[in-house]
């Protein structure tokens, strides 16, 4: 079998509203949410569908294409290796791919070839990977701060997801001062009472001092994991003194483009979580191994957003924590209108279909209106 057309298509929709996480807003100042969405199609008629983060979408604009014409698709690891080694030779610097551009990339080649294995091995890919369950937990993500909103919108928007069935709710914090946000928590814990978890996301607002305030100020409102706690420029290291002087599970690595941020963070004993985004970076691939060393550090798994995509992750292996969602439309409208077919989550589980590959087929409508085809 051979890769005959690879077909790169740019999705963006603008939002509606601003939604701020603590130090920016989703999709920047003028709001969108944007996504590179591929086939890989071959001589004898299967066609293996990817989506990630829009960042490989100008690579593509530029002929990364040419690097899997003529492949054989089912040589996953090969053709990972040769895209990877664009952000390590001249071939990149040549060509105008850039390197975290080729890792967005990679993640939407890596997942096509994997639907595509799926497909011509009739499994779906949780049991290609080696199949742990099909029905994984999933908690849902809001709780951001909102223009013009705030505390009784904020109450009304997490009954909100509990009505739908969720019992683990992630919300923002770090956009406020510390009082304001234990002041949001303390009305939300009241409002959703002492069952249903709550997660915290920081992204990347603290100094190593005010996480370990903020971490000290939160514990009180039983927070199941406190996520990316510090600045971007030392996010890594200083991560031992915030664990040895704070009792919250530390969970990180969504902002890790490859499994070797991820080995630091693991092998040094940082995170509880790991939260390795194998649409944004790599692929299933690259997400796979760094499970694996997670394991052996009894760290869990729980990936950045996706969850039809990391669910067949999630249900493959023994340290498969959680899936993140979203289940705002005017936040991520991707979810409830993308897909022709995926699968659902009812009552805090994603349960995953029996079809071949990833089981996700997109709405053609939807795309027309919203996507470019790069050329
Ligand atoms: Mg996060």
């Amino acid at each position: 079998m051979r890769i005959t057309e690879v077909v790169p298509t740019y999705l963006s929709v603008p939002l509606k509203e601003r939604f701020w996480m603590s130090l920016s807003p989703i999709g920047g100042i003028e709001p969108k949410v944007s996504k590179l969405l591929l086939e890989i199609r071959t001589d004898e008629g299967v066609t293996g569908t990817g989506e990630a983060k829009p960042g490989g979408a100008k690579s593509f604009e530029r002929g990364l294409a040419e690097l899997l014409v003529g492949e054989d698709p089912l040589m996953i690891e090969h053709i990972w290796h040769k895209v990877f080694a664009v952000t390590h030779t001249r071939t990149g610097a040549k060509r105008g791919w850039d390197g975290s551009g080729i890792l967005a990339a990679l993640a939407a080649i890596d997942i096509a070839l994997w639907d595509l294995l799926g497909k011509v091995s009739g499994l779906p890919l949780y049991r290609v990977f080696g199949g742990f369950t099909n029905t994984i937990p999933a908690y849902v993500t809001g709780g951001y701060y909102r223009e013009g909103k705030g505390i009784p919108e904020l109450v009304e928007e997490v009954q909100g997801y509990i009505a739908q069935g969720f019992n683990a709710i992630k919300l923002k914090v770090g956009g406020v001062s510390i009082p304001e946000d234990c002041e949001r928590l303390a009305v939300v814990r009241e409002a959703i009472g002492d069952e249903i978890d709550i997660m915290l996301d920081a992204n990347r607002a603290y100094d190593l001092r005010s996480a370990i305030e903020a971490a000290n100020a939160f514990a009180q409102f039983g927070i199941r994991w406190f996520e990316e706690p510090l600045h971007w420029y030392d996010d890594v290291r200083p991560l031992r003194t915030l664990r040895e002087k704070t009792n919250l599970t530390i969970a990180s690595g969504e902002g890790e483009s490859t499994r070797f941020g991820c080995r630091e963070m693991i092998e040094q004993g940082l995170i509880d979580i790991c939260q390795f985004d194998a649409h944004k970076n790599g692929g299933f691939t690259e997400w796979r191994k760094i499970a694996g060393m997670a394991a052996m550090y009894h760290v869990d798994m729980a990936p950045h957003h996706e969850p039809h995509l990391h669910g067949h992750l999630l249900a493959s292996i023994p340290n498969g924590l959680i899936l993140e969602s979203f289940a705002n439309p005017a936040r991520d409208p991707y979810w409830p209108a993308l897909y022709a077919r995926a699968p659902q989550i009812v009552n805090s589980e994603l349960t995953l279909l029996e079809e071949p590959g990833l089981g996700v087929e997109f709405d053609a409508d939807f795309v027309r209106r919203h996507g470019t085809v790069i050329t």
